[in-house]
């Protein structure tokens, strides 16, 4: 009766029990996917016992329903993270991840704060790997869409009373999206409703880890933004109203600097952001092209509307796996309506960068670093 060390899963020990022909639903049409509605025939399962020695083997199965305990610490505190990334069908039929490592890394960042237990980011990639290949013919064959996949760590003690979860589960499904906005909202762009009144993340709290409990209270400010006609929200944080994201998106700003430059800016990692993987991208992309600044830095409202008056503001855009690179182009701030000439550029960067993601992402570009071809 020695204590086992507690242990990690592994890809090796995973088993496969395939749906039957008569549970295999009928793949939606790609013209009408909008997201999340749609999810494919399997799914992977991987449980967590304290006094099991922590991980068991991971399982992949037919998609199906989950049953809880009604007093399962994720229905309560919200005992739960999740991820959000996507298997993209290049141009040359063959199936792409992006980055899927910082994923993991991030998943388990999440974890931590969470008092979930982490786990090994590889051996979790190999085994949506599989996944993917087992439901393959749901990857959208269209460089319009693609599969979206949802890891989801929830703690599950059937215990009320906030402490560690002992026990936990986490599961993967995959659901084939078309874009996040409709088409025609991402050519003339997108509108942002910017209110002090909200704040989504502050110092020392989770901003920047990808817990549920980040994403429930920004529904009803959604919605308002939704009744004024408006489409996102853009996050405001502090007296100065530091724009911090635009909705579940990284936000960029492109203006002409004091030196007559252009300069692309975001909002640095001080703990009010979620750390997004396309973020990252942008900014190693723009560093290595050099054709313009490029700053981490915080971003005011009264900024702003100061480069605007002087016809030194080019774009705002966001920036996420869900919605790609959205250009925004107006923002409603305490009563002022903000037009933003994104769309209006010759050249603009958010353009150039939006291609470039995509020819890595769909395999325009066949071999790339940061593509894991399954
Ligand atoms: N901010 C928030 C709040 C998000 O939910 C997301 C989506 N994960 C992002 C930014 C963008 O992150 P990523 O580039 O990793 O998709």
């Amino acid at each position: 009766n020695s204590i086992q060390p507690q242990r990690f899963f592994k890809y090796a020990d995973l088993s496969v029990r395939l749906a039957g022909p008569e549970q295999l639903n009928p793949k939606p049409d790609v013209n009408k996917l909008s997201f999340g509605k749609y999810f494919t025939d399997h799914m992977l399962k991987i449980h967590y016992y304290e006094g099991m020695n922590g991980w068991q083997a991971p399982e992949i199965m037919p998609f199906e329903n989950i049953v809880l305990h009604p007093a399962a610490k994720v229905l309560h505190y919200a005992v739960e993270l999740f991820e959000g990334m996507k298997a993209y069908r290049g141009v040359d039929g063959k199936i792409r991840l992006f980055r899927p490592e910082l994923n993991m890394e991030r998943m388990n960042n999440s974890a931590i704060r969470v008092g979930l237990p982490p786990f090994r980011g590889e051996e979790l990639i190999k085994c949506i790997c599989r996944l993917i290949s087992i439901d393959q013919e749901w990857v959208p064959h269209s460089t319009a869409s693609s599969l979206y996949i949802r890891p989801t760590l929830i703690g599950i003690d059937p215990t009320l009373g906030v402490v560690a979860s002992d026990s936990a589960l986490l599961y993967v499904i995959l659901s084939p999206v078309g874009s996040y906005f409709k088409p025609t909202d991402v050519q003339v762009g997108v509108s942002l409703l910017a209110d002090p009144r909200y704040t989504r993340a502050w110092p020392g709290g989770c901003g920047n880890a990808k817990v549920g409990s980040n994403y429930g209270p920004t529904i009803q400010v959604q919605q308002e933004a939704t009744e004024k006609g408006l489409q996102q929200v853009l996050w405001l944080y502090g007296e100065n109203n530091e724009l911090t994201e635009i909705g579940a998106m990284n936000v960029f700003v492109v203006c002409i600097n004091d030196n007559g430059e252009r300069e692309l800016l975001t909002p640095p990692l001080n703990g009010l952001i979620l750390p997004g993987i396309v973020r990252k991208s942008l900014l190693t992309i723009s560093r290595q092209w050099n054709q313009f600044q490029v700053t981490e830095r915080i971003i005011t409202m009264k900024e702003i509307i100061q480069l605007l008056s002087e016809n030194r503001l080019l774009e705002i855009f966001g920036a996420g796996t869900a919605c790609a690179i959205s250009p925004v182009s107006y923002i409603d701030f305490q009563g002022q309506g903000l037009h933003i000439p994104t769309t209006e550029q010759p050249e603009p960067i958010y353009q150039m960068l939006k291609k470039y993601l995509l020819d890595i992402q769909y395999g325009v570009i066949p071999e790339h670093p940061w593509s894991l071809v399954i």
